[in-house]
């Protein structure tokens, strides 16, 4: 059975206190049993903090990126060393906003997924494409240059530890989601490229979940359908209620 997963990006939101307050409300208000694993990606600097505060519980701390270099003189910027030093064992790589305000390119994120892996990390890598990519019908061919470029090179036994993340960026903090038949459509495009570029077995057991604009009355209907594993979340991460409602959208 794929695992169904539903993690919170909280970009660059929340300070120290903002941060223990809202994962403080998400323990207290959390349901013992969720059907959803649920990840929280607080900022770089928070991260310690937020490993610190869910120690013992089954809320898995991500980052919101790291760089493809082991370590040395790349000012600012943090490595796949000092993310495992602290037990963060997860990372977000591609987001949309990291390609498209960041110059991440395909090629940069096929190394930066490498050296995640090879430190044992999950990595949640995300793509979709841009407005003007659907409405000119290159869609399709664009999430699979974005996979083949970014992705498709490592080997089967890694794709364990990949979870994938479609996003539409048209649809990420705009308001406008994809409609479940579309989110479908595309879920199950994906599924089928892996089945016949990797393996069927790795097509079926990858969790793919869906990113842009995930609201608590539209989450159910999303992941109600048969490829969506569950889903990346933004805005709707920064509240404890609106998060744990979305999460409650996984049957
Ligand atoms: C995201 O940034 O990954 C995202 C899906 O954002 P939002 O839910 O705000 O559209």
């Amino acid at each position: 059975m794929r695992k169904k997963i539903v993690a919170g990006n909280w970009k660059m939101n929340n300070d120290i206190n903002q941060t223990e307050t809202l994962i403080d409300e998400l323990l207290a208000k959390k349901p013992e049993h969720t059907n959803a694993k649920i990840v929280i990606a607080p900022s770089f600097v928070n991260l310690q903090a937020a490993v610190a505060k869910t120690h013992g519980t089954d809320i898995i701390v991500a980052a919101q990126n790291m760089h493809q270099a082991e370590s040395g003189a790349y000012t600012g910027e943090v490595s796949v060393g000092m993310l495992k030093s602290l037990k963060v064992n997860t990372v977000i790589l591609g987001h949309s906003e990291r390609r498209a305000y960041f110059g991440e390119t395909n090629e940069l994120l096929a190394k930066k997924v490498d050296t995640a892996l090879s430190h044992n990390l999950t990595v949640i890598f995300c793509f979709g494409e841009e407005l003007a990519d659907r409405q000119s019908g290159n869609h399709f061919n664009l999430v699979e240059s974005q996979l083949r470029e970014g992705l498709f090179h490592i080997s089967e036994a890694n794709w364990s530890s990949v979870v994938l993340a479609y996003e539409p960026v048209w649809a990420i903090g705009t308001g406008e989601t994809a409609s479940p038949e579309q989110a479908q459509e595309m879920h199950a495009f994906i599924r089928n490229l892996i089945s016949e570029a990797v393996s069927p077995a790795v097509a079926q057991n990858v969790s793919i979940l869906y990113g842009g604009s995930v609201k608590p009355d539209n989450a159910a209907e999303i992941f109600g359908k048969p490829d969506v594993d569950g889903g990346l979340i933004g805005g709707a991460a920064l509240k404890a209620n609106d998060f744990l409602e979305i999460v409650k959208g996984i049957a």
